[in-house]
């Protein structure tokens, strides 16, 4: 497939200018980093990549719906950051991908490790997030932020890390 990679200005003026938005995007795959963490690859339609250009540094919210510790269905939204560079293919499809790690106890991370297959879909919300890096991809901030994105190294500073650094609940409660 061949990827068409963007200029971070084009991302920048993109990411700029949207109202984020949840919309539901399918998983196309699941790949396991370790025993407790997993990449998601989100597949993003030609239509809707307009609605999810991004830089490195930004996040998502996923959305979903599960059962809490009573059985009761609970909607629920999570964070999780963008663990791959921009990237988008030449039919003018895109992708989105998280890395998430099960935290002890955790309602969605636990689901997703264990449950969470390629086909499932998901509200995935546009990326949002301002701690992205201002220079383009040439810049060495760049190259430091697209590192520390690469989804094994993330995964192994995930797995080495006796606890998440992240707080929950962090979602927005209304976004459409
Ligand atoms: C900007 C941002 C980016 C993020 N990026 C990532 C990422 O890239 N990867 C990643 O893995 N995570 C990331 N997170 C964290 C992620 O959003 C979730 O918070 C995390 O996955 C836990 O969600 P959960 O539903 O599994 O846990 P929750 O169900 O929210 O529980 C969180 C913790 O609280 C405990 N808990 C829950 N209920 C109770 C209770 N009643 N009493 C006592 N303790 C309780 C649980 O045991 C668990 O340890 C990010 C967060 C933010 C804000």
């Amino acid at each position: 497939m061949t990827v068409v990679r963007q200029t971070a200005a084009e991302s920048a003026a993109a990411t700029g200018r949207r109202r984020a938005s949840f919309h539901p995007l399918t998983v196309d795959e699941v790949r396991r980093l370790t025993d407790d963490a997993i990449e998601v690859t989100f597949g993003v339609p030609a239509e809707l990549a307009g609605q999810f250009d991004y830089l490195p540094g930004q996040y998502v919210a996923l959305r979903t719906t599960l059962p809490d510790e009573s059985g009761e269905p609970k909607e629920i939204r999570r964070s999780y950051s963008i663990c791959a560079e921009p990237r988008s293919f030449a039919d003018g499809s895109s992708e989105i991908r998280v890395a998430i790690k099960k935290d002890l106890g955790g309602l969605f991370s636990t689901w997703a490790n264990a449950e969470l297959k390629a086909g499932d879909v998901l509200d995935v919300m546009s990326p949002m997030g301002a701690f992205v890096s201002k220079h383009g991809r040439d810049g060495k901030e760049q190259n430091l932020m697209n590192s520390m994105n690469h989804p094994d190294e993330m995964a192994n500073a995930l797995a080495g890390s006796p606890a998440p650094s992240w707080q929950s609940p962090q979602v927005p409660a209304s976004p459409p």
